[in-house]
């Protein structure tokens, strides 16, 4: 929407606020309310000052002054404040020059779709991110949850039934890996999960669907594919509005990637394709119908699996989800059929559908950074003819280990991520869509990440030790 639209929208919706919204590096969504008489044409062309200091991972304190620049075509009407407000999406900038801030993550996803088109390979990136996440009933019943869960057996990770009986009766409730998806009572989502749809599609969201997923609480929408930043925007909204219908129902919802031990973890596929002049890249007469463009972004993907995990598996709990048994991938294997590793081609007649999946993200991820850094890896496949051997087509959980032994895999903890990242990055600096600097500013958070959470104590650990 042009800024004369914007301004019209606040004017006919009656706008008291105006909320102006940005993501940090680490993926949250901030946001700062001005009273909507102030924000005019000179407003929009000046931006706000704030203080960037008190983002982690951004400036010092003695340089804290930055500048949000509003986009208005990414303007809605806030659906959850009780007096009304207009929400836009802003870019960061450096205040005296007006340049783009390099560790805003918004301002990556613009640059890597800028690259895109100047490589000439394609003109625009789709993406289709599928963020499941689980619902407790409150954040205590969550963290009651995970006593229970503690409760698996460590060594073969079997469940516990005992422990089951202790949860009360459970006839209608979905069992482990009982969620996909008998109707309710089994799935206690339902209303839930449509008010939060309609609310997605009230803000003017393209949306499909929702379904309970494959673990108990477990649960999933469908956004409709879009280009890279917009994707990135519309997974924003999506986790808010999410988060805040949940809220008003009295529960709590977390996109932690594997909140209970010995059920389904939290993915974020995402599905992508590559066009260029109206038509689709990644159609072919390959494998799976697909080109040898295709072929070659996944050969990218796979290739950079590693480094990338430190975008799209961002958490120190990221590495509990991406084990074996669980329809998370551990073997850089793609396929066409199957869901056990990396790179699935889902099954698709139409040209216009064709798409690679990348079943390893999730969504503890910053969507704008990770979106950004698969475009780039694939990017890279392409531009090296990467190709990425042969498919896999058989269950990889269930390979023999002489088989298993000459299969890549992807990281196993964020530490080995951030090694991967600090080794291989090359391909994510092309076109200074993501910089130097950035990535180290970026690795150190996710330090501290590490630290925190190799020095701390975990409540296993007293299960398995406290007796010794
Ligand atoms: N929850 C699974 C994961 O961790 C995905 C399950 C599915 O969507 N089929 O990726
Ligand atoms: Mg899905
Ligand atoms: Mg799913
Ligand atoms: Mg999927």
């Amino acid at each position: 929407m042009s800024k004369e639209a914007f301004l019209k929208l606040m004017k006919d919706e009656g706008a008291e606020y105006v909320d102006i919204r940005f993501t940090d590096p680490r993926g949250k969504l901030q946001h700062v309310t001005v009273v909507a008489d102030l924000v005019d044409e000179d407003f929009i062309d000046e931006g706000f000052m704030f203080d960037g200091s008190s983002i982690a991972g951004w400036k010092g304190i003695e340089a804290s002054d930055m500048k949000l620049m509003l986009d208005t075509s990414s303007a809605y009407v806030d659906p959850f404040y009780a007096e009304k407000t207009i929400c836009v999406h802003c870019n960061v900038v450096e205040p005296d020059t007006g340049e783009a801030y390099n560790r805003d993550p918004r301002g990556t996803a613009l640059l890597a779709e800028a690259y895109l088109k100047s490589t000439g390979i394609g003109d625009a990136f789709y993406c289709g991110p599928e963020a499941e996440f689980f619902v407790f009933d409150d954040v205590r019943y969550a963290v009651t949850m995970n006593k229970v869960s503690f409760e698996v057996d460590a060594v073969d990770g079997a469940w516990n039934t005992d422990t089951e009986y202790e949860m009360g009766n459970t006839g209608h409730r979905p069992g482990i890996k009982g969620g996909y998806f008998p109707v309710n009572p089994i799935d206690p989502g339902q209303d839930l999960r449509s008010e939060m749809l309609s609310t997605m599609k009230r803000m003017g969201m393209k949306v499909d669907k929702h379904h309970h997923e494959v673990a108990s609480n477990q649960h999933e929408l469908g956004l409709i594919f879009s280009t890279l930043t917009k994707q990135a925007d519309e997974l924003q909204k999506y986790k808010y509005v999410i988060h805040n219908v949940a809220h008003a129902y009295g529960k709590s919802v977390t996109f932690m990637p594997k909140p209970m031990a010995g059920d389904n973890g939290t993915g974020m596929h995402v599905n992508m394709s590559i066009w260029k002049d109206g038509k689709p890249l990644f159609a072919g007469d390959k494998y799976a119908d697909l080109s040898d463009e295709a072929l070659y972004f996944i050969g990218g993907i796979l290739k950079h699996a590693k480094s990338l995990n430190a975008f799209t598996n961002p958490s120190t709990n990221s590495y509990k989800r991406l084990i074996p048994g669980f329809e998370a991938p551990v073997l850089r294997a793609y396929s066409a059929r199957n869901r056990s590793g990396c790179v699935r081609i889902p099954w698709t007649e139409s040209p216009k559908a064709k798409r690679v999946e990348a079943r390893f993200p999730d969504p503890s991820a910053n969507p704008y950074l990770a979106f950004a850094a698969l475009l780039m890896a694939g990017l890279d496949g392409i531009q090296n003819k990467i190709h990425p051997g042969d498919p896999s087509d058989k269950d990889l959980y269930d390979l023999p280990p002489e088989e298993l032994a000459g299969i890549p895999t992807v990281c196993a903890s964020l530490r080995e991520a951030l090694e991967s990242l600090e080794a291989d990055h090359d391909y994510l600096i092309k076109g200074d869509v993501f910089t130097k600097d950035q990535i180290e500013a970026y690795m150190a958070l996710k330090w501290d990440e590490v630290y925190a959470f190799e020095h701390t104590p975990h409540p296993i650990e007293y299960k398995m030790y406290y007796s010794c």
